[in-house]
């Protein structure tokens, strides 16, 4: 692999950039694997990568259907932070966050992890108790928070609504100072071009029609470009991963809904967090460019469309103003949506299936792009050991039979409420 650095910067300037290669290859699949990954984005590449850099597993293949990232990876708003309140998610999310805080120089790649915080406004007595509860849980596991005053959150963030007549007052805030947010393409191209690096195949256009399992163990799959073989094969396919396990003939605890984001016109730097509105759903933060990245709550109905629609930008909007009244006069630019696979206790399922040798990691909700390293570390340990390590063993698909839910928001199973 080429190293990327002011040197090699400095050389190629030399020759007016001519010689760059590309970053990963684009082989032809091979008749058979050790094991396969299916999903090209972050979570299936860091997979791959993980076998190979953990595992020294270097025979896989990485099977897109489309292109690297184009998925959720490529659709997501960038929050990533460890700021939850039951104990398994916290242990779980700030092992990512630790891995993320080293991932430019893990993998050559400037992935632009920025640290600048994941505020949480607070606006009545019950919500901040709730957040100084998750707080202290989070500082007991060895993580950060901090609860901030009134004055302190108008300094950190000037543009919030702090008027006599604001609709919700802000009587505080909660702030992960080691949370950020991070280039969600560069993550994807990151993994990538590491996985490749280490001999992992790459195959995009190459779509997953079939799975075949004999005698209760998974052998191979079928897909657009041919029938591969394999000895292992792990599902990462985000917001297909129902349809992913029915090949198997798994029927799995999730509903597919949609999430949408958009941004705004550029503007000058204006907001230095990751704001997240206590008093509706809405969070944003600013990009390298100036845009306005918005996200609000889920469509609230079945759908796998990956289309935006009126209605909630309406929704976003009205909680932005509310919050942020400077911002009422912005134009939005683009708005998208990503298809969420939510589960019925709004927590990931990371680990084996009742087909052997066949792993899943799906369910991710709201909130996979967080995850996208410890994720894949942790898949790819499931996958070389056949047993998960000791972070994911909660996150198993078992435990909807056995009634051990991971329900972080406590609202039972309903997915559209997590
Ligand atoms: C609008 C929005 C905002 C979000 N905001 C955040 C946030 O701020 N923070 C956060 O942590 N998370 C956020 N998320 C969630 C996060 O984006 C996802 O959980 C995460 O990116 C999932 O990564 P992945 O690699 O599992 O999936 P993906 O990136 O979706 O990759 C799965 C890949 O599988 C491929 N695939 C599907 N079917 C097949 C098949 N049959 N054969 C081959 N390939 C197939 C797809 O093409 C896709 O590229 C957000 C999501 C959305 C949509």
């Amino acid at each position: 692999m080429q190293r990327y650095s002011i040197f090699s910067l400095a050389r190629h300037a030399l020759n007016d950039h001519a010689g760059w290669k590309p970053a990963w290859r684009h082989p032809d699949p091979k008749p058979n694997y050790d094991v396969i990954v299916i999903g090209g984005g972050g979570h299936g590449l860091a997979t791959a990568y993980y076998l190979a850099k953990e595992h020294g597993i270097t025979n896989v293949a990485v099977l897109e259907k489309g292109w690297l990232g184009g998925g959720n990876t490529g659709r997501n708003t960038t929050n990533v932070r460890s700021n939850y309140i039951l104990e398994k998610n916290q242990r779980f999310y700030e092992f990512s966050l630790k891995l993320w805080e080293s991932l430019s120089q893990e993998l050559n790649y400037n992935v632009m992890f920025s640290q600048r915080g994941v505020l949480i406004t607070a606006h009545f007595d019950p919500q901040t108790q709730a957040l100084l509860r998750r707080g202290n849980g989070m500082r007991v596991i060895g993580s950060d928070a901090v609860f901030l005053n009134p004055d302190q959150v108008r300094r950190k963030v000037p543009v919030l609504d702090f008027s006599p007549t604001a609709r919700f007052p802000i009587t505080g805030a909660f702030l992960q100072p080691r949370a950020g947010v991070a280039r969600h393409d560069a993550v994807a191209w990151g993994f990538a071009r590491a996985a490749d690096a280490c001999g992992v195949d790459i195959i995009q256009n190459c779509e997953v029609i079939g799975i075949r399992v004999e005698g209760g163990r998974a052998v191979g799959v079928r897909t657009t470009r041919g029938d591969i073989g394999t000895g292992k094969i792990g599902i990462a396919v985000a917001g297909h991963t129902s349809r992913l396990a029915a090949m198997a003939d798994l029927r799995l605890p999730i509903e597919s809904h949609l999430l949408q984001a958009m941004v705004t016109e550029p503007i000058k730097p204006m907001l230095h967090v990751s704001l997240s509105f206590g008093a509706g759903h809405f969070y944003t933060s600013q990009t390298d460019k100036g845009e306005l990245v918005m996200g609000g709550d889920l469509d609230g109905y079945n759908s796998y469309a990956q289309r935006g629609n009126l209605p909630m930008i309406e929704h976003v909007a009205a909680a932005a103003v509310t919050v942020m009244p400077c911002i009422g006069r912005l134009r939005i630019m683009r708005h998208w949506a990503g298809i969420m696979d939510m589960t019925m206790d709004g927590s990931p399922i990371i680990g084996k299936t009742p087909v052997e040798n066949l792993y899943i990691n799906g369910g991710w909700c709201y909130g996979g792009f967080k995850a996208t390293p410890g994720s894949g570390w942790v898949f790819a340990h499931t996958i070389a050991h056949d047993r998960p390590h000791a972070l994911n063993e909660p996150f198993s698909l078992e435990r909807f039979a056995s009634g051990y839910t991971i329900d972080e928001r406590g609202v039972g199973p309903y997915p559209a409420l997590h």
